[in-house]
């Protein structure tokens, strides 16, 4: 059976949509078509049972490639992206080389294409190497092909407050937004490892403050202000970031945000047996600050869930914690942490889901095709979800390169079941 979007009709049937109620939808070369025009002979995929949600959009991902194959690449990253239920994702800047040029961001995205997994977005560097000191082209990318408007130096902070409200003048000319990860890197070095409190403490690992996220957002929610652009922050971790966001928020100011999975989820306890794979930056928060985090993304404050998806090579990962690569991969399981710690409690509904996973960033990162409505006319871009199945996670199964899996034989639910974008099953459950 082949499901490739072109010449042949797709027919879904009984899809609840948004858990608010069950309709067909007909699929015709990529876009939604009213389903009385259904020809006789049109596939058909029996989605009796399943909710069906825009296809989600991730504002943070790492492909490592170009650079790091040895731990993922467009092909391997996309296709579990697909898994996950994502028909877009955001490409992080911080490759080797840099995405810092137009032609660097256009390779990233021929790369995607090339894949065929998932739309491929480029983010771009804020500044040149993501050393912190000259902005990279940002015009540049913007106006090219690759049509760039998220700027981020993810890794490193922007900490230099000038050269961040430069960045925030110059991205305003064409709707950009600088996404800041936000660590004071004089607070919390690049030592910093493990959250700064009993934890830390106790097994002697270098302390990353709470502080050094929150006064950084502070300031540039400052700047945004002054400078009258947008500004995202990446995955918030801490309940002062949530603080501040709602201060912003409540000014006007044009401030977004994002939180990760895992800070959803796990808390610095998880780090109390010393695996690598539970290191990641900024890092896991006790459990009051996930329950800001939480509360922060149900009431709005926080406006998106982005995976932070990181893989790592072993040679890499399997180290002693403080040396080991920060990070861990997340496309395939997002959905289900957010069902898991979102829905399961009744904080989020499937319309809240489409919103964080989907719509809100496709409209931060200005996707025109993503995060729509499943209605006649609008891309055939979505997911179909099993709300009731759960399943151990295993990091072998992943399509992943990397296998730094902080869920791996943990049960969570088991959502995803197909994957469409423009048209096209990207997944499908065997
Ligand atoms: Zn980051």
């Amino acid at each position: 059976m082949s499901v490739d979007g072109a010449g042949t009709d797709l027919l879904i049937t009984g899809a609840d949509l948004y858990g608010r109620g069950r309709a067909d939808l007909l699929v015709r070369d990529g876009r939604f078509v009213d389903v009385a025009e259904a020809r006789s002979d049109a596939e058909r995929f029996d989605a009796d049972g399943l909710v069906a949600l825009p296809g989600l959009v991730d504002l943070h991902t790492h492909l490592r490639e170009p650079g790091r194959e040895d731990a993922e690449t467009v092909e391997t990253g996309t296709a579990a992206a697909a898994r996950g239920g994502f028909t877009a994702v955001l490409a992080m800047a911080n490759t080797h080389p840099v995405t810092d040029t137009a032609e660097a961001a256009e390779h990233v995205a021929a790369l995607g294409a090339r894949a065929g997994h998932a739309a491929v977005v480029p983010v771009g560097a804020v500044s040149k190497g993501l050393e912190g000191v000259e902005l990279a082209e940002l015009g540049l990318m913007a106006w090219s092909p690759a049509g760039v408007r998220v700027f981020s130096d993810d890794g490193h902070c922007v900490s230099d407050g000038r050269l961040m409200r430069r960045a925030l003048e110059y991205v305003r000319a064409f709707d950009g937004v600088i996404a800041q990860h936000a660590q004071d890197p004089r607070l919390a070095g690049p030592d910093a490892c493990c959250h700064e409190g009993v934890v830390s403490g106790r097994l002697g690992l270098p302390g990353w403050p709470a502080v050094a996220e929150s006064t950084v957002v502070a300031r540039d929610v400052q700047i945004a202000e002054l400078t009258g652009s947008r500004l995202h922050i990446c995955h918030v971790s801490t309940a002062e970031t949530v603080d501040v966001l709602s201060w912003a928020k409540g000014r006007g100011i044009a401030v977004t945000a994002e939180v990760a999975p895992h800070h959803l989820l796990l808390t610095t306890d998880a780090v109390l047996g010393y695996d690598p794979v539970f290191k990641v930056n900024p890092p896991l928060r006790p459990s009051e600050h996930v329950e800001a985090l939480r509360e922060g993304l149900r009431d709005g404050t926080i406006d998106a869930v982005a995976t932070d998806h990181a893989p790592h090579a072993r040679h890499d990962k399997e180290h002693a914690f403080a040396e080991a690569a920060s990070g861990m991969i997340g496309l395939e399981t997002a959905l289900a942490v957010v069902l898991e710690t979102m829905v399961a409690t009744e904080r989020m509904s499937w319309v809240d889901v489409g919103k964080r996973m989907s719509v809100d960033p496709a409209r931060i990162a200005r996707l025109t095709d993503q995060g729509r409505p499943l209605q006649v006319g609008e891309p055939a871009n979505l997911t179909l979800v099993d709300p009731s199945t759960r399943a151990v996670v295993d990091r072998d199964t992943s399509a992943s390169l990397s296998r730094n899996n902080p869920w791996h034989g943990l049960e969570l639910p088991d959502p995803v079941v197909a994957t469409f974008w423009r048209g096209k099953a990207t997944y499908r459950r065997a």
